[in-house]
This record gives structure tokens, sequence and C-alpha cells, in this order.
């Protein structure tokens, strides 16, 4: 979406104006007003199986729409998010939001159906007010697994058994979890070997190279894909846009794949749609 997205573009949350206090005071105070306000919405982008092609899981991602019109991508707005703190609360209603709608898709399909949501390490790490891990826990034990959490290895340099015994206890209940932007950290082999998950997104970047004359994207999904099936690991390959990288990732044996070639993240109406249309 973000490609061809012009209307996308919000000028309080462009770089350079950032760095001016009073823009960075107004940006923060307008975020705030947008969860009070309601601003915030939901958007639903398919994962499809591979192998059938059908629609399996969802991941959950956050859109404002802004009061002037304008449909602002979490670029603009999560970096602030997480320095102030809100993140905590985004995280926690986007995840209220995820734990009914994946119900809805289930009883659609007849099925239990997986919606993932993003976790930032800053509100996994921090007790935010109003919205702490008590909350996000008593809503996951009722989701069980209907709810997988994506995390990048951020989360996971806080290895303090605070945050491992949350990880432990959401993991009891049966929540999930995804490695995020798997490939392109400093040290996502540590982590893996440090913390069972459940899934390993293939970050986008090897996706889009996959296709070029120096195909080292390739290279990395395989070994990707093969380590984790060693690990007992689904893969998930995320920005497939052709059918040429969809079908080389098939044959190299990945299990799910997300990206524009499918659908964008949608809203729930239109992405009930989607699923029902098979
Ligand atoms: P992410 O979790 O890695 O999400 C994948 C991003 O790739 C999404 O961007 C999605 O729209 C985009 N994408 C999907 N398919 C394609 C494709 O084929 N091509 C391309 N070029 N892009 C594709 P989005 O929605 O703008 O989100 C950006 C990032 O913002 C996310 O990256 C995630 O890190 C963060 N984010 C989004 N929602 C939330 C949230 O509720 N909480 C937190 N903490 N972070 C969020
Ligand atoms: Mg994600
Ligand atoms: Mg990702
Ligand atoms: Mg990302």
């Amino acid at each position: 979406v973000a490609k061809h997205a012009g209307r996308n573009r919000f000028s309080y949350f462009t770089p350079d104006i950032r760095d001016s206090a009073s823009a960075r005071l107004r940006a923060i105070d307008q975020l705030r007003q947008a969860l009070a306000r309601r601003e915030l919405r939901v958007y639903y982008q398919p994962i499809v199986e591979l192998a059938s092609e059908a629609i399996v899981k969802a991941e959950a991602l956050v859109r404002w729409h802004h009061p002037d019109g304008s449909l602002v991508l979490p670029q603009h707005f999560i970096g602030i998010a997480e320095e102030t703190g809100l993140i905590g609360e985004i995280d926690a209603w986007v995840l209220a939001q995820a734990v009914p709608c994946a119900a809805r898709l289930g009883e659609l399909t007849g099925a239990p159906f997986q919606i993932s949501v993003n976790k930032s390490p800053v509100g996994f790490t921090r007790r935010v007010i109003g919205h702490g891990w008590e909350e996000d826990l008593a809503l996951f034990n009722s989701a069980g697994a209907r709810i997988a959490v994506e995390i990048t290895e951020g989360m996971l340099l806080d290895d303090s058994p605070g945050v491992r015994d949350k990880l432990a206890r959401l993991q009891k209940a049966g929540v999930q979890f995804t490695i995020d932007d798997f490939g392109i950290g400093y040290s996502s082999m540590a982590y893996l070997n440090k913390f069972k998950v459940d899934f390993l997104k293939i970050d986008q970047s090897f996706v889009k190279d996959m296709h070029t004359t120096n195909p080292r994207g390739q290279i990395f999904a395989e070994t990707i894909i093969m380590m984790a099936h060693k690990l007992g690991l689904k893969v998930i390959a995320e920005g497939v846009e052709t059918a040429s990288q969809r079908d080389w990732l098939r044959q190299a044996g990945c299990d799910y794949a997300q990206g524009f070639l499918f659908s964008p993240a949608t809203t729930e109406e239109r992405f009930a749609q989607l699923l029902q249309a098979g």
C-alpha cells in the first residue's frame, strides 16, 4: 500500500518536522486524541497457505483515519508512539479488536481462525499505565490459539526473568509466536536458540531480491526455510508481490505467504468477502 499511497503522507509526521519540539508535541497530542476519538482502525492482510493458496490467517495492521481525510500508515506514528509509551495502548487496543474479529471469522469459516498482532518491544517490557500485561493476558487467555504475536528481535533484547515469565504465561494460554522480519537483525539466530517460537517470517527484503541477477535472496530464503523446518517451525514469506516469487517460494517448501499479490491489508468486511470467495 505504501508505494501508491500519495494521500497517505501526513506532514506532521515527516522526519524533518519531527525534530521541531513544538511539532513533536502537537504530533503526540494528536495521537492521544486519535486514540480517544477512535480514529485508529485495524486492517487485516490475508496470509495464504502456499500449497492450497487458501487464506488461512491474517495479520492485523493498524491505520489512522485522520480527520483531514487521509489514511496514515504506521510508519508515520509507531515511532512516536514508542517514544512516548502510547504504543502500549495502541497494541492493547489492536489486540482487543483482533480477538473478537478472529472469533467472527472463525464462525464464518466454521474452523478456528488465527490473527497475528504486532507487539512492540516497548509495550512488552515496560508497563504502560492502564494497559499492562495483566489485561492483555486476560484477553489472550480467552482467545488462546486464535492469536499469534509477532515480535521482532528487539523484544528479546530484554532477556530478564520478568519478560520470560510473561512469555511463558502467554504460551501456556495457547498464544503462538512469530519472529517478524527474520534475518535482518543482528542476532536472529541467537534468539531462536533462546526462545521457542512457532513461526518465522522471512523479511521482505529477501523476497524482493529473490529474482534479481544476484539472487542472494533465494539463498537466504532457502536457508531460513531449511533451518526453520529442522527446528519444527513454519515459515511465512512477507512482501510477495509477483507470481514468480510465489512459485519459487512454494517449490522451496515455504509454508505461507503474505503480500500484495494476494491482497493488501483491508477492512474486516472486505477481508470476510475475500475469505468467503475462497
Ligand atoms: P510488519 O509487521 O513487518 O508488517 C508488514 C508490512 O508490510 C505492512 O506495512 C504491510 O502492509 C506491508 N506489506 C504487506 N505486503 C506487502 C507487499 O507485498 N509489498 C510491500 N512493499 N509491503 C507489503 P504497514 O501496515 O505499513 O506496517 C508497517 C510496520 O508497522 C509493520 O511491519 C509493523 O512493524 C508496524 N505495525 C503495524 N501495525 C502495528 C501495530 O498494531 N502495533 C505495532 N507495535 N506495530 C505495528
Ligand atoms: Mg508483522
Ligand atoms: Mg515484517
Ligand atoms: Mg517490519
